[in-house]
């Protein structure tokens, strides 16, 4: 066995589940993985591991795995999960649970791109109601990665394109004024 498969050793928390679940109020040890909050996830592309995965992640007690993903910093707190969830699980609440818990713990953030990262996904809703995933990708793999960057994930990108999974343009909602007004006044109160 390879140094460098050594050196990363997960350890189960067993109290870890129980307090994700105090803290947040949510009933995490409910998920049965049924994966829809992963599929109608916008951000999933930048996550290293997908929402139901994280669930079960806590579940299992994995601490160390959960505090120090990508994808608790990634999430957008759009809250499309929740709305999908047979559990009724806000699992958008347990994201920010978990933010809050790194931080307490002195985890510093996975990525040093997550701005970057919020600043095009909120963009892209200002423009269009929601996310358009093709645009949100581009940008953002663009501007933390640089062109070799977006290139490598452009296969990824051209196979969801022909599966139907995402849009090459998006349609924007009915209400986008009602949506831009909110960025307005957002910015007034500064
Ligand atoms: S709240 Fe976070 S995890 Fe849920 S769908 Fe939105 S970005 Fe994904
Ligand atoms: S939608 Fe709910 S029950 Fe299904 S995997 Fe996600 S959190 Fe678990």
């Amino acid at each position: 066995m390879m140094v460098a498969e050594l050196s990363r050793v997960i350890v189960p928390n067993s109290g870890f589940c129980r307090k994700v679940e105090e803290m947040s109020g949510e009933k995490v040890s409910a998920c049965f993985q049924c994966t829809k909050c992963t599929n109608g996830c916008p951000v999933t592309f930048a996550m290293d591991i997908a929402p139901h995965r994280l669930m079960h992640s806590i579940q299992l007690g994995l601490k160390g795995e959960v505090l120090h993903s990508d994808t608790i910093w990634v999430c957008a707190s759009c809250e499309t999960c929740n709305t999908r969830c047979p559990n009724g699980i806000d699992v958008a609440h347990i994201m920010d649970t978990l933010r809050q818990i790194s931080q307490g713990e002195g985890i510093r953030a996975s990525q040093s791109n997550v701005p970057i990262f919020h600043s095009v996904f909120l963009s892209s809703v200002r423009k269009h109601g929601r996310v358009s995933e093709m645009e949100m990708a581009l940008i953002y793999y663009l501007k933390s990665q640089g062109l070799t960057g977006l290139l490598k994930q452009a296969g990824m990108g051209f196979g969801m394109l022909i599966r139907g999974k995402i849009k090459l343009i998006p349609t924007p909602i009915r209400a986008i004024s009602q949506v831009r007004a909110i960025f307005r006044k957002a910015e007034e109160r500064g």
